[in-house]
């Protein structure tokens, strides 16, 4: 049987594109498949109903949710508002550091002030880098409608920025601007959202990703990145389309011509010329093609596209409702007490060679750590709390040796001691604990190093084209490798790839 079009992954970026395919060409036939046993990717939970929990693999903030957001309009678009309940927080998150807690309102404004009055020192500094997010990080974040013609750009402003943002780290951008490592490491938080630590991420794209998630509003998906991901796939075999689950894919099959023309996998052969690659790039190269033809100048960009950071989470439940225990908010970041120190420490970690005592030190115990309150956020997916550490695969011993266990019990110990020592009255609160661990991530998703936000976009971003003039012909790739990190991201890419159909036919 010949596709339209097969899609080798359900990640967020295939659902997403899948659906704004169909929504410009509703005759199209789509062949969806995927290794796992729920389409999504990240964009998924998994269940433990004797501790009463739904865990949500990623979600916690949909940026772009609020009106002029870029994710809004394509909700919009495909109608699906109809069909999701959505939930807006107040918090954007609350700052917790020597057990107090400063918390940040989901509004710029607001939270200007906030950190205005808690930093008075740093107020004009303070001003200035608000006035960056509004013109800087605004410019970035409709790059699209001015490449289009939709927005016109201020020419000077894109000028500025080129000359003196775009090839500074997020580290080097706020020490510019002020000299407290607290309120620092504060404003560098975000950075978590796609994966990146201050010393990683370029300071241009950073302040796209403050100006998404603050000013342009977030929100929750009630039922979970799950029911978001059911709803796209539905949507797909509606229309007389297919999503084939538990069924890897071991090779895109090429003919002599070097046009792709399918793929086999577990569940047998399925035919298209037109194949979109939802992998991890790095992935699919080492791993799916099987031919002879040159791939050494993809794959030497590919070695310029590193990574994001992977994720060490811990998944806890409550025995009462959180907020009940003194966790008030849907989100918090746990800084530690020498805030000025975990850099330096995560530098350290990585120049020994990724010592495991050093990383420890660096990424779980200095490092900011992510909290969300998920029964805030949704109570139907039970009393549950996330704990999210960027993290690096390579102090991670293999899966199922002893090291690996001990390893695991040690980082839900350090975590969840970190929350304790914030938030005291959680304390013999805890009912059930689990960890995933960078490799978990690779397990289920096959993404690089772990890697939960795609490719790194720091300051050298020549390996983000290493799709450009792919030399097998009808290959497309869709993940957050290619349109970078987050949900908004995903559905952003998947509407210019979508009005580009014609040309992948
Ligand atoms: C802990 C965490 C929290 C996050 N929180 C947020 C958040 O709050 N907001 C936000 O916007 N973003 C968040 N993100 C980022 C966001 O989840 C990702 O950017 C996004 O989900 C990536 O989607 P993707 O389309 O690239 O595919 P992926 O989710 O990476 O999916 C790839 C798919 O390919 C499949 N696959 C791999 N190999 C094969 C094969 N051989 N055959 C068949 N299928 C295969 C996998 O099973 C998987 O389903 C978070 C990420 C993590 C890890």
């Amino acid at each position: 049987m010949q596709w339209d079009a097969i899609f080798v992954g359900a990640g967020i970026t295939t659902l997403a594109c899948s659906a704004l395919l169909l929504k410009e060409n509703p005759a199209l036939r789509l062949l969806v498949i995927d290794k796992h046993i729920v389409p999504g990717g990240y964009s998924t939970v998994f269940r433990r109903p004797k501790a009463g929990a739904t865990f949500d693999c990623s979600l916690h903030k949909l940026s772009g949710m609020g009106e002029g957001g870029n994710l809004n309009n394509i909700f919009e678009k495909l109608g699906l508002y109809e069909e999701l309940e959505m939930k807006y927080p107040s918090d954007y998150f609350c700052c917790f550091k020597d057990k107090s807690g400063c918390p940040l309102p989901n509004d710029a404004t607001q939270t200007q002030e906030v950190l205005k009055q808690a930093f008075p020192a740093q107020a004009d500094a303070i001003d200035t880098y608000f006035e960056q997010v509004a013109i800087y990080g605004r410019n970035g974040y409709y790059q699209f409608q001015m490449l289009d013609g939709t927005i016109e750009p201020d020419i000077e402003q894109l000028r500025y920025a080129h000359k003196h943002l775009k090839n500074i780290t997020v580290e080097e951008g706020l020490n510019a601007l002020f000299d407290d490592p607290y309120l620092i490491e504060i404003l560098a938080a975000p950075g978590i959202y796609v994966g990146g630590y201050p010393e990683d991420l370029g300071y241009l794209y950073y302040l796209h990703v403050v100006y998404a998630t603050l000013n342009k509003g977030n929100a929750y998906v009630v039922g979970a990145s799950q029911k978001l991901s059911d709803v796209l796939a539905k949507r797909i075999t509606d229309s007389g389309g297919k999503v084939v689950l538990s069924n890897p894919v071991t090779e895109i099959l090429t003919d002599e011509h070097n046009q792709a023309y399918g793929v086999r996998c577990k569940k047998g052969e399925f035919y298209s010329n037109s194949i979109f690659i939802n992998t991890s790039p790095h992935y699919a190269l080492e791993n799916l093609f099987n031919t002879n033809v040159d791939f050494s100048t993809v794959l030497k960009k590919l070695e310029a596209l590193k990574p994001a950071r992977a994720t060490t989470t811990v998944y806890l439940v409550t025995d009462l409702p959180p907020e009940q225990l003194g966790l008030n908010h849907t989100e918090s970041m746990m800084f530690s007490e020498a805030p000025g120190e975990a850099g330096k420490l995560r530098k350290a970690a990585e120049q020994s060679g990724f010592d495991e005592a050093l990383c420890e030190q660096a990424f779980w115990q200095n490092s900011p750590m992510e909290v969300t309150n998920y029964h805030l956020l949704d109570s139907d997916g039970g009393k549950v709390i996330c704990l999210n550490v960027l993290d690096s695969i390579d102090h991670w011993p293999q899966r199922r040796t002893p090291e690996y266990r001990e390893k695991k019990a040690r980082a839900g110990e350090v975590l969840v001691e970190r929350l304790l020592q914030q938030i005291p009255s959680l304390r013999g609160h805890i009912e059930y604990q689990e960890v995933a661990s960078p490799r978990t991530y690779v397990r289920f998703t096959n993404n690089t190093d772990g890697s939960g936000y795609g490719a790194m976009v720091g300051t050298d971003i020549s390996g983000h084209v290493f799709h450009h003039k792919f030399p097998i012909k009808g290959i497309e790739f869709v993940s957050a490798w290619v349109a970078g990190p987050s949900y908004e991201a995903a559905f952003g890419y998947a509407q210019v790839k979508a009005k580009k159909w014609g040309q992948y036919v």
